[in-house]
Parts: C-alpha cells; sequence; structure tokens
C-alpha cells in the first residue's frame, strides 16, 4: 500500500482493498525529485511529516506497519522489493506537478518490469484519460455521493520490516521555514470540518471575500485536501447532511455556497490531468512572448517580501509568509498585482506562491495563476 497524497485511514479506497491481502505494508516515499522541486518548501515537508507521524500511529493500532523511506520511487520500491517480494502495489492516483507524472510513469515501467501489478484508484472527481467533459458533472456527483471506503477489523499478517523514526526537517537537509501553520493529521482535518459545517460556515458566503473574517468564516480544509487527510467525498457528505439537518435557512445557503466550491477543487485539477503542460506554458498560447522578456528583479523581490509600498499587498503577502494561508480574493489580488501592475511572468511567481502556500494543489493553483494573469483566452482581464 503506498500513501502518497492521501494520509489517512478513513474512506481510503486502496488500504480497505490492502485488507483482502494475506500480507500487507504501507509505504510513504519522501523522494528527492519532491525536496528538491522548484514548488516544494519546507513548510508542506513539515506537515506531512507530522501527518504521517499520527498516521503511523493509527495503522499500527490496526495492525499495519508504516515505512517512511527516503529515496527515488523506484528504487525504494525496487529495494523493498528485495527485501519482501511483494507483488501487488496499491495506491491512489494522483494529479500532481510534472516530476510526480514523470515519476508515476517510471513506476509503472518498472512494475511492468518486475510483473508488479500496480492498481490505482480515483480519490477525487478527477477523470483519467478523459476524451471530453460530456457527463463530467453527473460523475462528479455519482462519486461524491458513493458510500465511503471504511476500513473495519485489523490487518492479520502483515509483513514485519523494521521502522526507523521518522526524519526530521533537518535530517533531509531543510531549514526552519519560521511559518505557523495549521495543525496537521486526520484528527485536525476532522475536527476542522465539524466546526465548519456545524458553527463556522453560518457567514460564509460574506466572510470569504475579506481576509480578516476569512481566516475563521472559510473551512481551512484545503491543506487537509492537499495532503488527504481528509477525503473530498467525506467533506462532500458532511456537507450535504449538514444542509438536510439546519433548520437554519442562512446556514443551509452558506453551505450551499461551499458545496460549490468542492466542485471547482476537482473542475481545476482535471485541467491539469487533461493537459500537464499548463504548469508551464500559457493556456492561450496567443500570449506567448507577453510578458517573457520584461522579467523584472527588483519588483519580484520587493512583492515576494511584502515590500512593494502598496499596504494592501505587503499586508497579505507578510500574512501569507507568516501562516501558510491567504483567502482566495487576496491571493486573486497578489496575482493580478504581479501579472498586470508589476507585469511579472506567472511562472515565476506561481513558484513563489507555491512555496507559501500550505494547501500547494497544482491543479487549482496554475489554472487560478493563469486566470489572474489573463493568460487563460476564456475570462476578461482580471485587474
Ligand atoms: C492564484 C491562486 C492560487 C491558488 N492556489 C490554490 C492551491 O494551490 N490549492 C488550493 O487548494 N487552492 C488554491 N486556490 C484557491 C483558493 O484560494 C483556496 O482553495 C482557498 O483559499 C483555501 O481555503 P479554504 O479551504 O478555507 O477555502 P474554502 O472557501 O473553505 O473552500 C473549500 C475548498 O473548496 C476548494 N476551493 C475553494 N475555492 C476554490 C477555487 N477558486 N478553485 C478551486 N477550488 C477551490 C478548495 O479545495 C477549498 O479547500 C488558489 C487561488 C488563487 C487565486
Amino acid at each position: 500500500m503506498w500513501f502518497k497524497r492521501d494520509l489517512r485511514v478513513h474512506d481510503h479506497a486502496p488500504l480497505v482493498a490492502a485488507r483482502a491481502y494475506p500480507d500487507a505494508l504501507a509505504v510513504f516515499v519522501i523522494e528527492p525529485e519532491w525536496l528538491s522541486s522548484p514548488d516544494c518548501d519546507a513548510s508542506h515537508v513539515d506537515f506531512a511529516l507530522a501527518c504521517l507521524s499520527e498516521l503511523r500511529t493509527a495503522l499500527a493500532e490496526r495492525g499495519l506497519p508504516l515505512l517512511v523511506r527516503v529515496g527515488s520511487a523506484v528504487a525504494v520500491l525496487a529495494q523493498l522489493q528485495r527485501e519482501v517480494a511483494f507483488t501487488h502495489l496499491l495506491s491512489h492516483e494522483e494529479t500532481g506537478a510534472a516530476w510526480s507524472y514523470a515519476r508515476d510513469r517510471q513506476v509503472a515501467l518498472w512494475c511492468l518490469s518486475k510483473s508488479v501489478n500496480w492498481q490505482q484508484f480515483e480519490q477525487t472527481g478527477v477523470t483519467r484519460g478523459l476524451r471530453n467533459r460530456a457527463g463530467w458533472a453527473k460523475r462528479w456527483q455519482a462519486r461524491m455521493d458513493a458510500p465511503l471506503h471504511l476500513l473495519d477489523g485489523k490487518f492479520t499478517a502483515a509483513l514485519a520490516l523494521e521502522q526507523p523514526a521518522l526524519p526530521t526537517l533537518s535530517s533531509l537537509g531543510l531549514s526552519p521555514h519560521g511559518k505557523t501553520l495549521q495543525t496537521a493529521g486526520e484528527r485536525a482535518a476532522r475536527r476542522t470540518l465539524s466546526s465548519f459545517v456545524q458553527v463556522r460556515g453560518y457567514g460564509y458566503r460574506k466572510a470569504l471575500s475579506s481576509p480578516l473574517s476569512a481566516e475563521e468564516g472559510c473551512s481551512r480544509l484545503s491543506p487537509h485536501l492537499a495532503f488527504g487527510t481528509i477525503s473530498l467525498r467525506t467533506v462532500h457528505q458532511a456537507t450535504e447532511l449538514a444542509i438536510g439537518n439546519t433548520p437554519a435557512r442562512e446556514m443551509a445557503y452558506a453551505l450551499r455556497g461551499f458545496a460549490g466550491r468542492l466542485r471547482w477543487h476537482c473542475h481545476f485539477m482535471q485541467k491539469l490531468e487533461d493537459e500537464p503542460d499548463i504548469e508551464f506554458r500559457n493556456f492561450a498560447r496567443v500570449c506567448d512572448g507577453l510578458r517573457e522578456d520584461a522579467f523584472n528583479n527588483k519588483h519580484f523581490d520587493a512583492w515576494c517580501a511584502g515590500r512593494t509600498g502598496y499596504p494592501m499587498v505587503d499586508a497579505c503577502m507578510r500574512s501569507l509568509l507568516a501562516t501558510g494561508w491567504l483567502n482566495f480574493r487576496m491571493r486573486a489580488m497578489l496575482v493580478s498585482f504581479a501579472s498586470y501592475h508589476l507585469w511579472l511572468h506567472w511562472r515565476q511567481t506561481g513558484l513563489f506562491l507555491a512555496r507559501q502556500f500550505l494547501d500547494y494543489e497544482p491543479g487549482i493553483h496554475w489554472s487560478q495563476m493563469q486566470m489572474q494573469s489573463g493568460t487563460t483566452g476564456i475570462n476578461t482581464l482580471r485587474i
């Protein structure tokens, strides 16, 4: 069972499938390709390590050891195969940045060469190998309404291998990030969800606009969805249940607005799944050459540091640098300012923001970077 960005026990299809095998082992691979990618930050790794620590305990209680190994995925899997000669590999599908796509293709080839059967399960509303969008919304709804994958009972004959302590940021060669992050882990994700659908969500539609009210009034589930400490299906079903149960019409109205955004999550990820190039290239190729030669490093440095001299821009950037989170409108404003007022290309500003956002989700991120920079060719320019 290969854990990727799905660090949870509940609603985990591969984990449930792994129970059908006489022997099982779980592994998470900390890949140098991830650590050295230009969109990775120590804060992401820190959050993942905290999630892994909780997950390891939760899995141990269910009789499944979780190995955490450092190395390239193929090298780690090859070594593991020498140790335990596994025949099946189970994981979720991943719609990630270019390095993870390249790694998945290498793993697929390796599995083929070793006759290892790699089964990948969907975990969002993203459809792999989509030819066109016909029926997409219906399929999304059906997946989100489907019963949760619940793990009952314990793993009885899990393979025993030595489990060294989890690595730390410093043992991985990373410096402290200095941010005050949201609490990591599946328990925190579930607490965050229930406080939102039961109480905090009440004023959602109003609260999401201002960075001051949004901090409490938005769900704050994004890092949990990005690292998979909660499934989108769990969030969707809890939201629908709360809408059905609340006697307050305002609450139901607020939660409906929130529910729509869960669909956007997959809608944007689908774009990257279908066109992995949008991480690097303009959606509308007619925009090629627009900003490429105009990059002003002084402007970029000032923007990154929150020292442009525009108070609202700088306050938002500094808040982001301190916490790893910012509400949607202020993210859009930061990008709009960088792309129009400073005429900076979205790729460099996007990499910087990807490192700052604890919830970095490549499919949403690169689509939004391009939308707020006017390079999609389908929306009016947003300044
Ligand atoms: C330039 C830019 C970059 C962004 N990069 C990311 C990113 O890397 N990861 C990320 O999760 N979100 C990203 N967003 C979208 C949005 O800002 C965040 O999802 C949101 O602020 C997260 O906070 P929340 O979970 O409290 O949001 P809520 O308002 O509570 O929304 C709940 C969930 O709905 C989804 N969602 C909300 N708004 C959007 C949207 N506009 N598009 C797609 N899905 C949405 C997210 O999964 C979010 O967690 C970006 C927006 C912009 C403008």
